[in-house]
């Protein structure tokens, strides 16, 4: 019934005002996690009150998250602001809801609204792709040729899914053939073919376990990818989805990772989570190169290191290797290798990985002083996940004044990544962690053990304070 109360009170009206302070403040009353969630929120929280007079042409690259939310803070953090959005999608995606979808529990369209609710008034918004920036001359250039000047930019275009790194197979292949992927979408359309596909490929999964266990493999490259905890999640739903019929199939999770997880006490409880189904075999360090659609083998590489001795001279040195191993499948969801959007590689505000190259503190360019970084596309040790941005805002906002008013920077974000890991239907692991490790929202809780209370409120609260609160930047 309370969940139901909150539900209600973070939908109504959403196509009028964003939620005021007072209704944030009523939520508390309400439900525990979310009052304790609310108390998390972060100090840079700025209101029309404190709105300073500053001056500057202010650049906002990207529609998505980390955009919208930095969007909605500045819009209050100053009097009159001149903002300029370059994004092509006119519908925004809430990605987290894709696992769900995937999982047959939401639908697609819930997933969908209008970036107008949110990119308005006196924003200038392009409806565009920027394809090249020339960070020397405070420039872009979109798609359609218009040359943008700034004085201060926010590059948010998040990440690419990079099927096309996996050799022998397009983005047409998945829903075919066995294959499926919980991340193909389209953010330009706003829309996430991969997770509907995905529900279709779990019941095929199901159909073909009545008659004998298919052998079904998971994949996560060696690059870093939005919401690391997504391929697990897919695997464990899946995995309990045929538990619950009394069916089971053999699962290999093949990770170009050494690890399921950083934090110790979160990996070792995976590693108990895989051995409660029947079978889950990981597969470390190994990350896929290529697949024969047709013939159904997916081709990965091994990468390991062995102790060698030189017959020579008897001496014993640790060198690398990289095998290739094939293995055959009936069915696989796979996660691409991803990177920062094609313009931004070519440009030269990245660094010698290839991300947006800022502080990890300050999310300031390391270069150009008037460029900031918000959400997966910075080239930071942690998180590309929405939690991360909406911690990432208020640093970017107050940093971003401080630069304009040429003061000293004084907001210091503290790497805060949350990944609510489904390990079964109806429990969630929130794993929650900073640069200094982990860093739990309820701090009396074991962070490491999957509860109801977690699934409740990201299956049935979450979305609405991400349209109700995160967007607006109330919190
Ligand atoms: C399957 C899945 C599950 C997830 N689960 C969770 C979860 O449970 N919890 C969580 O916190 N996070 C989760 N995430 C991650 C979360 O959705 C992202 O971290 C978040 O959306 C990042 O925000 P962003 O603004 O950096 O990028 P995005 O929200 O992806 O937005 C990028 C925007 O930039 C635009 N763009 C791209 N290139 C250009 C260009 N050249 N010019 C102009 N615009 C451009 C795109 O059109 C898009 O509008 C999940 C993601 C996926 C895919």
């Amino acid at each position: 019934m309370r969940r139901d109360n909150l539900k209600e009170l973070l939908n109504q009206g959403h196509e009028k005002e964003p939620l005021s302070r007072r209704d944030a403040i009523k939520l508390m009353g309400i439900s525990p996690i979310a009052a304790s969630v609310i108390a998390s929120v972060g100090s840079g929280s700025v209101t029309n009150a404190e709105a300073v007079d500053v001056k500057g042409k202010i650049l906002i690259v990207g529609g998505g998250s980390g955009a919208l939310m930095v969007l909605a803070r500045l819009n209050r953090a100053i009097s009159n602001p001149d903002i300029t959005v370059i994004a092509p999608n006119e519908t925004h995606l809430y990605q987290p809801g894709q696992v769900f979808v995937a999982a047959g529990l939401m639908t697609q369209d819930e997933l969908q609204k209008p970036n107008s609710d949110y990119i308005n008034g006196n924003v200038n918004w392009i409806k565009d792709e920027v394809k090249t920036f020339d960070a020397d001359n405070n420039t872009v250039t979109t798609r359609g040729g218009q040359v943008v000047g700034y004085d201060y930019m926010i590059v948010a275009t998040g990440v690419v899914n990079r099927f096309d790194k996996i050799a022998g197979l397009k983005e047409e292949d998945i829903g075919t053939n066995g294959i499926t992927s919980v991340y193909l979408s389209d953010l330009e359309k706003g829309t996430a073919r991969g997770a509907t596909a995905t529900w279709d490929w779990y019941n095929e999964v199901k159909k073909a376990a009545e008659t004998k266990r298919p052998t079904v493999l998971y994949t996560q490259p060696d690059t870093p990818i939005k919401c690391g905890g997504a391929p697990q999640k897919m695997l464990y739903l899946s995995a309990d989805y045929l538990k619950e019929a009394g069916l089971s199939a053999d699962y290999y999770f093949y990770t170009g990772l050494k690890k399921l997880f950083h934090l110790p006490k979160v990996d070792e409880e995976l590693t108990r989570v895989q051995k409660s189904y029947d079978k889950i075999e990981t597969k470390y360090s190994h990350f896929l190169r290529s697949i024969d659609v047709k013939a159904k083998k997916a081709t990965f590489i091994h990468a390991y290191e062995k102790e060698v001795i030189d017959e020579d001279f008897g001496e014993k040195s640790m060198q690398s290797f990289a095998d290739e191993v094939v293995v055959k499948y009936d069915f696989i969801h796979v996660v691409p290798p991803m990177t920062p959007p094609a313009a931004l590689e070519k440009s030269k505000l990245v660094n010698d990985s290839g991300w947006l190259d800022v502080d990890k503190f300050t999310l300031q360019h390391s270069k150009y002083k008037n460029v900031f970084g918000i959400g997966d596309v910075c080239g930071i040790p942690m998180g590309k996940t929405g939690g991360t941005a909406r911690h990432q805002g208020p640093i970017v906002v107050g940093n971003l004044l401080a630069v304009m008013q040429a003061k000293e920077l004084k907001e210091k974000f503290d790497g805060y990544t949350v990944c609510p890991l489904k390990t079964q239907y109806g429990k969630i692991l929130m794993a929650e962690f900073n640069y200094e490790g982990p860093k739990p929202t309820i701090p009396f809780l074991d962070y490491s053990k999957p509860r109801w209370m977690w699934w409740e409120f990201d299956r049935y609260m979450l979305e609405p304070m991400y349209w109700r609160l995160m967007l607006t930047g109330l919190f």
